[in-house]
């Protein structure tokens, strides 16, 4: 192995990732007077939560009568009983103090007529425990995220916290007693290697949407850090429930926002019916995405769908008047207009269901502390190791997530990870020795790779895990076709040993980069497509057609799933937390979910 010359860098907390909960946890950490890193792969103002568009979920209350327990109630709901009840409390709870907190820094907010937070309708958002429609998610226009990602990189410009740009974190350092010590990272623009120490490493790496061929997430959503967690032996959690947005532009991917139908939009078959009403009688458009992207799967499979190959449905706004696309939805008529040629106030947007979000990733309590399950504690916290945002599954999304609770997810927990390391690190605390083959199996397998001479380019294996997952982990699902699929992404897992990086240098290697990227992201298509395969139920996201019902007596309960250098898988579970954190809110019972 080539020597590389490694710098050192000493920190309280390292925080990876830079999107809207690397943000919010990096300026928070230098507010509580922790040393604070910010490594990221992209300029901070590129991370995919700038993409976000429709908003950010809080019972503000500003446009319908609204309560953060009935906020509670419909994200238990919309997970169908897979999230755990605490953190979701915390959520809900602490979800106006963030919002207007976003908006104070200065989050440029759509506005009511009297001035307050403008809040749009979502898909599952509901008063009284379903009883009405809740206006729930502050908007920002359709470019919610922008504006918050924006707010937030500004925020952390006026604290005093370091950011390392265009630096790609590679693996996590741990010492002997399994406390995460650091994390070995890759200057790209330099081709430098570097390793920074820190009492506390956070991961804020963002979903794996990019394990899809078609997905609506940025081509930098690789899942960086369930890739480096896995490699530290540790299990990633209830990775087989993957949403799929019901509304992606056909052929291209990107997204038009579940705004537009809080907004009156609605779908039509080709029959020119509103088949919603079919399968949601009272939610309709605004059922959550799991049920109209299954719905909409249904039309087409029984020969509805639009279109020369009658494979997509339409998305119809054109009644909506073009004072309002003006002035709430002008991001999505450039979209549609760019991405389907479609003048949205003359012409229905052709979608399709599309991968959008990954509930399961890096399990966590409410804290962000990183969980693992040890012996008879099943909540074990691995000490040094944090996780927030997409990349985490804490897990208040459980089996679906609701539209807008993601931005949501980002502010929350990306504070409650800062204000969690001021209570257990004290600053400037001297960082222990570390034997010095500390760095070797993280060097080694960098090389490897950065040597890999085999016959097969990155590319090449990308697509067929792409296709892959595509095909065998998709909306419908059944024993057959997910055994099928996890031979056959097991199979392109083990094609990875004959992967071919052209490029030797360490300046700008964007083939070295996304071979890289591409182990991170093969690791994960595998634990999502064997976990999906031996959760024989119905829930959320995850619609077996052989199993049509969600199973209470067996199957509530989080998927914990492991996986080796061979790609062979190791399954365990954890209970999920039915119990609520204090007495102001009562569990929601498991009860059917419809809408
Ligand atoms: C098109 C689109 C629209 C959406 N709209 C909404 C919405 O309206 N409301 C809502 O609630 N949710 C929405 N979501 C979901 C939500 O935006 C995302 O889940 C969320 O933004 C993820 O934020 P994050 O901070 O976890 O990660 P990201 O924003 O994805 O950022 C990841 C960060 O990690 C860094 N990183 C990753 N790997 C490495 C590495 N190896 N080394 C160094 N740095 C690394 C990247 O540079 C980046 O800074 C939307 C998602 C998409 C794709």
């Amino acid at each position: 192995m080539e020597s590389y010359k490694v710098q050192q860098h000493l920190y309280d907390v390292i925080v990876v990732g830079a999107g809207g909960a690397g943000l919010r946890a990096t300026f928070g950490l230098a507010e509580k007077g922790l040393k604070a890193a910010c490594i990221t792969k992209v300029f901070p103002t590129r991370s995919h939560t700038v993409a976000a568009q429709g908003g950010i979920a809080a019972a503000l209350g500003n446009m319908s009568e609204d309560n953060w327990r009935f906020h509670f109630y419909d994200t238990v709901k919309g997970g169908d009983w897979l999230g755990d009840q605490d953190a979701i409390e915390y959520m809900c709870k602490h979800a106006p103090e963030a919002v207007i907190e976003l908006e104070h820094y200065g989050v440029p907010f759509s506005r009511t007529e009297d001035g307050r937070i403008y809040q749009r309708p979502f898909g599952g958002m509901t008063t009284h425990y379903g009883k009405g429609t809740a206006q729930r998610t502050c908007a920002a226009a359709d470019r919610t995220g922008h504006a918050i990602l924006h707010t937030l990189y500004q925020q952390a410009l006026a604290h005093d916290a370091t950011f390392f740009v265009e630096y790609f974190a590679i693996d996590l350092v741990f010492d002997a007693e399994g406390v995460c010590r650091g994390v070995l990272a890759l200057d790209m623009n330099e081709g430098t290697m570097h390793f920074f120490r820190g009492h506390a490493v956070v991961l804020a790496t963002g979903g794996y949407g990019r394990a899809y061929l078609s997905a609506t997430s940025a081509h930098t959503c690789t899942g960086d850090g369930g890739g480096m967690v896995l490699r530290a032996g540790l299990a990633l959690q209830d990775m087989e429930f993957v949403q799929f947005h019901p509304t992606g532009i056909y052929g291209a991917g990107c997204l038009i926002t579940e705004g537009v139908r809080g907004e009156g939009g609605y779908l039509t078959n080709s029959e020119g019916e509103r088949f919603m009403e079919r399968y949601a009688p009272h939610a309709k458009d605004l059922a959550s995405r799991d049920v109209v992207s299954r719905a909409m799967t249904v039309e087409i499979n029984e020969g509805r769908g639009v279109g020369e190959h009658k494979d997509h449905i339409f998305l119809n706004l054109m009644h909506l008047g073009p004072e309002v696309i003006h002035e709430r939805l002008p991001g999505i008529a450039e979209s549609a207009r760019i991405f389907a040629g479609v003048d949205v106030s003359k012409q229905p947007i052709p979608v399709l269901p599309t991968v959008h979000y990954n509930m399961g990733g890096i399990p966590t309590n409410y804290h962000g502390e990183v969980v693992q399950k040890r012996g008879d504690d099943v909540d074990a916290v691995v000490p040094g190791l944090f996780a927030i945002g997409e990349a985490a599954c804490v897990s208040v999304h459980g089996g679906n997530r609701l539209g807008s609770n993601s931005l949501l997810d980002l502010v929350v927990f990306g504070r409650a990870v800062a204000n969690r390391c001021a209570e257990i690190i004290k600053p400037a605390t001297p960082h222990k020795d570390l034997p010095a083959t500390a760095l070797d199996k993280a060097l080694e397998r960098f090389d490897r790779l950065r040597n890999a001479n085999g016959n097969t380019p990155t590319a090449a294996i990308r697509l067929n895990m792409q296709r892959t997952m595509q095909r065998y982990g998709a909306v419908f699902r059944t024993g057959e076709t997910l055994g099928e699929g996890s031979q056959k992404i097991s199979e392109v897992f083990k094609t990875f040993e004959d992967v071919k990086v052209s490029d030797r240098s360490l300046v700008w290697n964007t083939d070295l980069i996304e071979t890289l990227e591409l182990a991170n992201l093969l690791e994960q298509a595998v634990a999502t497509m064997h976990s999906a395969a031996q959760r024989p139920e119905s829930r959320g996201a995850h619609a077996r057609e052989d199993f049509p019902e969600r199973d209470d007596e067996q199957w509530l309960k989080h998927t914990l799933v492991w996986v080796d250098r061979e790609g062979s898988t190791r399954f365990d579970y954890r209970p999920v937390h039915l119990n609520t954190l204090t007495d102001e809110v009562a569990s929601v019972p498991l009860a059917k979910r419809v809408y």
